[in-house]
Parts: structure tokens; C-alpha cells; sequence
């Protein structure tokens, strides 16, 4: 069995106070282990981080983007290879894989703009005799803690800009997939990188409270549940540092009748049923709008059954396995409540896959939803879609606004006023279209709203070259 350890520097280290088990959740079968970092570790990971960034910052940006340019082309010719590892402790299919790390890609794409975006504003003569300036200079070192949902992506979301930027970078992937993290810092190594850079600490939430509570820890990245970005939200700022938390999520998808409907469908099971429903933009709630709840019910009930389950490697596979089997348990749970609760099961998943060794949950349907139940309400994370049925679309709104969250919703019409109504009066930072996954690409912020997110600045886009900077005034009399 592989054991990974923290990378420091340039060094593998394997100092631990205990260790995490990583699954092939396909299989049911350890396939690794990884250290949880002592606070030792986490001293000598500031340490380099203190010192790689020191020189790094101090590289031309014309420098460092070389190294971005080289990483970029080196993740192209691994991506594959990464996808492998994704799916084999992910489980999600190997397509899957390859989109999240293409997303990914992006992001180091974008990271290679920062010779423009770094640049600062000059107003001459403000006054007479006297210039004004601003600079961005980078913060220091940034903690990025990520979730076990997307292992290459997430992490992309934030190191490339936070290097791109100046700054130097303590990874803290999650301990149920943590394996791609230190895989994407040898790319960078090779790529010309310096060591101490980007150095990965293996843990849990342990782990990374003494990332934010260690002073010459800058700025905080997170993205994970909500309770732990709420509670990681208010340590960080409790210690003065900069922050942005990414929560969960409650996604709703709207189905009005003029819907273009051999659009819908596809886009409906995609974003219910991919990823096994373990993705933050998931729709998980289908609200029909009149006619078109029945219609959608019988529709996605007749394709969902349909889709096959089993291990992301397999060709034709459309469902990999949840990523453990108490987190199965959970989300069996939830079916059950809302069962319990009066919701029908129009397809019931929970029985599916039971011959194959993996943690796998079919695709679940249950339909007649009400607002107030447990399944509309919160977050399931699994192959799990509520359906309800609603008169108006001002309805839809008003059930989707009483939400906490508010990270994704979606509407599908062929009415221009619909869906600008539908975009002006819904609380929600991340509106689709006709489209199922309304992520943003690299250039635009991933922007969840209400308790979807902690802070202000979000991740990637232009926030996060504001993010991973300060801004310095520079005023000069001659
Ligand atoms: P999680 O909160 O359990 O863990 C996320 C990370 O935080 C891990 O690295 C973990 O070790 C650490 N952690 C866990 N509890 C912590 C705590 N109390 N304090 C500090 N750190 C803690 O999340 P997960 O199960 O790995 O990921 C799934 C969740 O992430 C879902 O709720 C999903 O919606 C959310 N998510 C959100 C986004 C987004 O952009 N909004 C994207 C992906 C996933």
C-alpha cells in the first residue's frame, strides 16, 4: 500500500500523530495512507513557505509566469495520468475526472495573465507637485484547505493565482483525497518551481486550525461544508487574517413549460446524477412549473433508471460510488426521512449496487416535495433529486429564497422575461439558463451567495487576483 507524505520544501516528510486511511470507494479497498501533521509540521511547512516566498516574491512576474506556462503544459501531458488518480480515490468516472482537471487547467491559464493583472493604477499630479500610485504586493503565505469532491480542481482553483501573485502557499488537501495534491507540486517542481513554494500538510480539521491560528499565516482559502467554512470564516477572522470560505449548497433547477425540453433532460441528469451528486453547483431540487411537473417527474424518473452504476475506470459507467460508506449511510438516511416525511419515491436507489464491493447508492428520485421537508431543505450530497411541483414561477423564487444557501439555481425556458425576471429577483451567486451547471469559467468568480459562502472576495477570477494581494499607496512629492 502507497503511503504519501507531506511535501516540505523539498522533502517528503513523515512525521505523524496517526494516520488516514484513502479508499478506492469503487472497491471498498485501502489503497493509502497519509500522515496527519503534527504542529511541528506545520512549523517547518511555514518555515520553507517563509522562506521560498522571500526569494519568490522578489522574481520578475515575467519569471514566474514561465514557470505557470511550463506547469500548464506539464499538467496537459499528466492528465490522464492524474485523471487515473482521481477516479481511483474520487471513484467518479474517468470523463468526470478529465473535465475537473480541464476546469482546473484553466485556472493556470488565467494565472498566466498576471503580468497585466498584476499591474497597479498612476494618477500624476493629484495635487500640484504630488503623485498618487498603487502597487499589488502579494500577502505572504496563504493556507489553501480544500474538499475531498474535486482533488485537482479546487486546489487549482486557488495555488495557481496565490503563486502567480508572489505569494507562497500551504496546501491542505482533504485527508479522504489527498493524494492528487502532491502529485500536482512534483508538476510544479519539475516545471521549474522552487521548492518551498507550494508545500502540502496532510490532516483534518486539526490540521487546519493550526494553519490559521499560526501568525505568519496571511490569508486563508477554504472550500468545504458549511459548518467548517462558517466556523474556519471566523477563526481566520478572529486572528485579523484575510479570508473566503466557500460552503455548501442547496441547488435549484426550475422547469418552466415552453422549456426547450430535449435540452432539458440531459441537463437535469447531469446535474442531479454527476459527480453521484457530490459536487456543490448539483441541482438537487427540480421544481416543474404547472404542466411541466409531470412531465419532467415521468421524464427523469424513465432516463434515471437508466443510468449504470459502478467503478468510474469502467467503460460506460455513468455513476462512480459516494466516497465512503458512512457518508452512503447518510445520504440513505435522508431518502428515508423524506420518505418519512411524505415524499413519494418515484425511484428508489438505495437497494442499486449492492452486489459490487464499492459504497455505491443508485439515483434517487422523489417527487410531490414540499418546501419545508428535509430533502428540499438541506444538503444531501449524493445521487439524490427532489421534485416538486409549483404553480408560478414567482412561486419557484419564493421557495428557492427561503433557502440558506445560495450558491446555484437554474431556469429552463425559452422566455427572455422569464428568465430575466428570474435573474433579478433570485438570491442566488451563480444563475444558469438552460444550462444544468451554471459554473464559472476561470475568468469569472466562483460566486456563491448566503451561507454558500464566508467573505467577500471569491475564488478565481478577478477576486482572486484581489484576494491574493494588497494594495499599497504610494504618494510622491519631487
Ligand atoms: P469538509 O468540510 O468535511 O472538509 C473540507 C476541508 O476542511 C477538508 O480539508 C477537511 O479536512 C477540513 N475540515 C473539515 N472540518 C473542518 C473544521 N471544522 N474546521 C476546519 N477544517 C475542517 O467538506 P468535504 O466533505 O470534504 O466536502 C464536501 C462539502 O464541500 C460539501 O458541503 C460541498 O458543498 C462543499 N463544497 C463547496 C464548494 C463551493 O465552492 N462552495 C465546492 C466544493 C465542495
Amino acid at each position: 500500500m502507497a503511503v504519501r507524505g507531506h511535501l516540505i520544501a523539498d522533502r517528503e516528510v513523515l512525521t505523524n500523530q496517526g494516520w488516514h486511511s484513502v479508499w478506492d470507494p469503487a472497491r471498498g479497498e485501502v489503497v493509502a495512507e497519509v500522515p496527519e501533521a503534527t504542529p511541528a509540521v506545520v512549523e517547518e511547512a511555514v518555515a520553507a513557505a517563509a522562506r521560498a516566498g522571500a526569494e519568490w516574491r522578489r522574481r520578475p512576474v515575467t519569471e514566474r509566469v514561465q514557470c505557470l506556462f511550463r506547469w500548464k503544459q506539464l499538467l496537459e501531458e499528466h492528465l490522464e495520468e492524474l485523471a487515473q488518480l482521481v477516479t481511483r480515490h474520487h471513484g467518479k468516472t474517468l470523463a468526470e475526472a478529465r473535465g475537473e482537471i480541464r476546469r482546473g487547467i484553466e485556472v493556470v491559464d488565467f494565472a498566466c495573465g498576471a503580468p497585466t493583472w498584476l499591474q497597479g493604477r498612476t494618477l500624476p499630479e493629484v495635487s500640484a507637485g504630488l503623485d498618487q500610485d498603487w502597487y499589488r504586493r502579494p500577502v505572504g503565505i496563504v493556507a489553501c484547505i480544500t474538499p475531498f469532491n474535486f482533488p485537482v480542481m479546487i486546489p487549482l482553483w486557488m495555488v495557481p493565482l496565490a503563486v502567480a501573485a508572489g505569494n507562497s502557499v500551504i496546501l491542505k488537501p482533504s485527508e479522504k483525497t489527498p493524494l492528487a495534491a502532491g502529485r500536482l507540486v512534483e508538476l510544479m517542481w519539475q516545471a521549474g518551481f522552487p521548492p518551498g513554494v507550494v508545500n502540502v500538510v496532510h490532516g483534518g480539521a486539526e490540521v487546519t486550525r493550526t494553519l490559521i491560528q499560526h501568525p505568519e499565516v496571511a490569508a486563508v482559502s477554504f472550500v468545504g461544508s458549511e459548518p467548517a467554512a462558517r466556523e474556519v470564516y471566523a477563526q481566520a477572522a478572529a486572528t485579523g487574517k484575510r479570508v473566503q470560505a466557500a460552503g455548501g449548497a442547496k441547488n435549484h433547477l426550475v422547469i418552466l413549460e415552453d422549456a426547450d425540453w430535449e435540452a432539458v433532460l440531459p441537463a437535469v441528469l447531469n446535474s442531479a446524477f454527476g459527480n453521484a451528486g457530490e459536487r456543490c453547483l448539483a441541482g438537487s431540487v427540480a421544481l416543474g412549473v404547472g404542466a411541466a411537473y409531470p412531465r419532467l417527474l415521468e421524464a427523469v424518473v424513465e432516463s434515471a433508471r437508466r443510468l449504470k452504476l459502478g467503478p468510474g475506470d469502467v467503460e460506460g459507467v455513468d455513476i462512480g460510488p459516494l466516497i465512503r460508506a458512512d457518508h452512503r449511510e447518510r445520504v440513505r438516511g435522508y431518502i428515508a426521512q423524506g420518505h418519512a416525511e411524505g415524499a413519494v419515491l418515484a425511484l428508489d436507489g438505495r437497494q442499486a449496487g449492492q452486489d459490487l464491493p464499492g459504497f455505491f447508492l443508485g439515483p434517487t428520485v422523489l417527487a410531490g416535495v414540499q418546501p419545508d421537508g428535509v430533502v428540499a431543505r438541506e444538503e444531501i450530497f449524493g445521487p439524490v433529486l427532489a421534485v416538486g411541483g409549483v404553480s408560478t414561477l414567482e412561486e419557484a423564487v419564493r421557495w428557492i429564497n427561503a433557502s440558506r444557501y445560495g450558491n446555484m439555481a437554474v431556469l429552463f425556458t425559452h422566455s427572455g422575461k422569464a428568465a430575466r425576471r428570474f435573474r433579478e429577483t433570485v438570491e442566488c451567486g451563480m444563475v444558469g439558463v438552460n444550462v444544468g451547471v451554471a459554473q464559472p469559467l476561470a475568468f469569472y468568480p466562483f460566486s456563491g451567495w448566503k451561507r454558500s459562502f464566508y467573505g467577500d472576495l471569491h475564488l478565481h477570477g478577478p477576486d482572486g487576483w484581489d484576494f491574493y494581494t494588497r494594495k499599497q499607496v504610494v504618494v510622491t512629492r519631487w
